[in-house]
């Protein structure tokens, strides 16, 4: 699969906006974004007025690097909550809410989206007591997040979750430290969505 190999906070500058790709870097002043905010490349001041589609195709690349979809995929999402009878904005960001490495890194179990990826492909992460590889797997609620019993994946997931620090997960995400286990309360709604995001600009770009 194609994957995005270059610089991740070039990302981020591009965006102008912290997307939190590198973990625990992300919240310190070596942040790319406090360091340098403005776009990476040369001649950044000659670049006149931004149009109305570079403006919806930003808010588009912003998400899709939010939460790590390429376009392919970021499509298919599109056309699914398009055909859907609910506001095809929302159900879009909620539906990538609902990928399984996003919810992983919001239990504090990973410290980013790539990393989270990472461990679900590795096989320590289980739902519901079986593995599970795909890391756009989508939870449902009801369903349990956890760590495969092999002693060296719960001491990974482990550090990860004693280096978040005791950060709470969202209310729709349940957390048994002990047990190292996440359980899906209920299905994320469009206000636990924590990227700032116009979600109706990318309606209007994909559906033209
Ligand atoms: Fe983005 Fe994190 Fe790099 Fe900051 S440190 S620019 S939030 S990837």
């Amino acid at each position: 699969m194609a994957r995005y190999i270059g610089p991740k906070c070039r990302l981020c500058r591009r965006e102008g906006v912290k997307l939190f790709l590198k973990g625990a870097r992300c919240e310190t002043a070596k942040c790319a974004i406090s360091r340098r905010d403005y776009p990476p490349g040369m001649h950044t001041w000659r670049r006149g007025k931004v149009s109305d589609y570079g403006v919806q195709l930003r808010e588009k690349q912003k998400v899709k690097r939010f939460y790590g979809v390429l376009e392919k995929q970021f499509q298919r999402y599109f056309k699914r909550a398009a055909r859907a009878r609910a506001n095809t904005g929302e159900l879009l960001m909620i539906t990538l809410e609902r990928r399984l490495d996003n919810a992983l890194c919001r239990l504090g179990f990973a410290a980013s989206r790539g990393e989270a990826r990472q461990f679900i492909v590795h096989g320590h992460i289980t739902i519901n007591g079986k593995k599970v590889d795909i890391p756009s797997y989508l939870i449902s609620a009801g369903e349990s997040i956890g760590v495969c019993r092999h002693e060296k994946s719960r001491r990974l997931i482990q550090t990860r979750l004693d280096a978040a620090g005791g950060r709470e997960p969202p209310a729709w995400l349940g957390r048994n430290d002990k047990a190292l286990e996440g359980k899906i309360v209920a299905l994320p709604s469009r206000d636990d969505v924590s990227l700032q995001v116009h979600e109706q600009l990318i309606v209007e770009l994909c559906s033209k």
